[in-house]
């Protein structure tokens, strides 16, 4: 086809079965296979988890709070991806999950700022055509929220004013059938249960891919939107054929828990409250919802999310600040991991776990186990943790940092630093610490393979992965 050669990549003509092999049925392999396949172009959509159906969490129907560690993991991996299991929060805001200016050709910003918007709007109706609400659960333009932004701005802080769609657990997982019913109605051929372990690479191109069970499928194109916990695969590919893969900055924080009236004048107005703290932020905001432990190759980590059929009393959120590092010391991935295993180590394998007030020590003690689970005042939903010292694993830069944080926060939530109202967790981090090296049109150093979503290191939610899905496909 014509457009093949629009941005310059070497046609294998009849080589290969389909056009496109899209590794990864998260949201940006969704949008490219629902894009490229409206095109008229043939497409397999492959990914190494389960249907939505079939994606149950272990630990749902044992201890929600103890990781049985599935291979893969159901909560991350399968179709919908990472955000498939989620309640489904679309922030219709292209500063939010990276910049997705940066993904977008234009001369100025204003330029690039409008397509993104169009993107957005794309993302938005794909998700409505499959079943999601129109309406919005916080608007940009509501005059409490402006007046929220007004209070922080006086504080020194930025309250971001957000168009946010909530779509709910429950409703997600009707979503993303109706998604599975569109592509299949669009011959898009959804393969499940295999995963990749190989590229097949010949002469500077990559012709298809090897599954682990050593059968190989060839494609023309090749399309890796593998998430962020296709990190480790990217580092593979990027040892084997010499791929640069740039450090890129790492997110490292924590999870805080809070009771629900804390926090509800801000979550009231709006869902997931975006506040920017100097270099701090918070991030995925889920009331009434449960921190989870996050089981990753090498280290646990933890997250929140909210439910539709079951709630809490109380409302967690990241406290999130992205790490660069100078040279020598560039390797940000390391960086992180050396952390987290800092944390695996102190906490036996278990999230660590302190209350505001030993954190708030001027020189801080570990919590006990009394504190955290017989105290009066808040209650983990998260028990599978070890009481501890986050002074004591953190850096001196992210744990004053969060400390500075967390004391202008309370200036917008009054009663977050109070004694008893509060857990920190440890750690939260995002693994997002490699580039690599794309052209304009996300193809890498190898032919015809390209990388679109958060495995690019290039986007962070399910809105800018879908864009950047789309934004692809509108490459050819
Ligand atoms: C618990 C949780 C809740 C979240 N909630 C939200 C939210 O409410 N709003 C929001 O904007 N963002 C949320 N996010 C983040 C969001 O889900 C991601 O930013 C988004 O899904 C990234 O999309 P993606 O297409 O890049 O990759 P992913 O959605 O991560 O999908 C990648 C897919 O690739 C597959 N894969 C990986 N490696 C292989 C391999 N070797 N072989 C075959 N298949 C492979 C995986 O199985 C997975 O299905 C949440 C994330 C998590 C973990």
């Amino acid at each position: 086809m014509e457009s093949f050669i629009k941005c310059g990549y070497i046609s294998h003509k009849g080589m290969g079965e389909a056009d496109f092999l899209i590794v990864g049925a998260g949201p940006s392999g969704l949008a490219a296979a629902d894009s490229l396949s409206k095109k008229g172009y043939s497409v397999i959509l492959l990914d190494q988890g389960s249907s939505i159906d079939h994606r149950i969490c272990k630990n749902a129907s044992v201890d929600r709070s103890k990781c049985t560690n599935c291979q893969p993991c159901n909560i991350h991996s399968g179709f919908g991806g990472a955000g498939g299991k989620s309640d489904g929060k679309l922030n219709l805001n292209p500063y939010i999950g990276k910049n997705l200016l940066n993904l977008i050709e234009g001369n100025s910003i204003e330029d690039k700022e409008k397509t993104a918007y169009d993107y957005i709007h794309k993302v938005d109706q794909f998700f409505i055509d499959c079943g999601a609400p129109i309406e919005l659960k916080s608007k940009a333009d509501d005059p409490r929220a402006k007046e929220l932004a007004k209070k922080a701005r006086k504080l020194g802080l930025d309250y971001m004013l957000i168009d946010q769609k909530h779509i709910g657990s429950d409703k997600l997982i009707q979503v993303m059938k109706n998604m599975y019913a569109r592509l299949q109605s669009q011959t898009v051929n959804i393969i499940l249960r295999k995963e990749i372990a190989d590229i097949i690479f010949d002469n500077g191109s990559c012709l298809g891919v090897v599954l682990k069970d050593k059968s190989e499928i060839k494609a023309k194109h090749v399309l890796l939107g593998l998430g962020r916990r296709g990190e480790e695969f990217l580092k593979f590919l990027g040892k084997k054929y010499s791929l640069s893969l740039l450090p890129s900055p790492v997110d490292i924080g924590v999870r805080v828990e809070t009771l629900n009236e804390v926090m509800e004048d801000l979550t009231s107005v709006t869902y997931d409250p975006k506040i920017r703290c100097g270099f701090w932020r918070t991030f995925c905001t889920n009331p009434s919802g449960f921190v989870v432990r996050e089981q990753g190759d090498k280290f646990v980590t933890v997250n929140g999310h909210a439910e539709a059929n079951r709630k809490s009393i109380n409302t967690n959120f990241a406290l999130l600040c992205t790490i660069e590092l100078e040279k020598p010391k560039s390797d940000t991935y390391d960086y992180a991991a050396l952390i987290a295993g800092l944390c695996s180590n102190a906490g036996g394998k278990k999230p660590l776990v302190q209350t505001i007030a030993r954190f708030m020590e001027p020189r801080p003690h570990r919590s006990t186990i009394e504190e955290i689970f017989r105290y009066k005042g808040i209650r983990p939903t998260l028990t599978d943790v070890t009481p501890g010292n986050l002074f004591k694993v953190l850096t001196g830069e992210i744990f004053y940092g969060i400390r500075d944080a967390m004391e202008k926060l309370e200036e917008l939530a009054p009663g977050l630093c109070k004694e008893h109202n509060t857990l920190m967790y440890a750690p939260e981090i995002k693994f997002n610490a490699y580039l690599p090296k794309l052209d304009s049109c996300f193809q890498s150093e190898i032919n015809n393979l390209f990388f679109i979503g958060d495995v690019s290191g290039r986007t962070g939610s399910i809105v800018t992965a879908a864009a950047m899905g789309f934004i692809l496909a509108d490459k050819f």
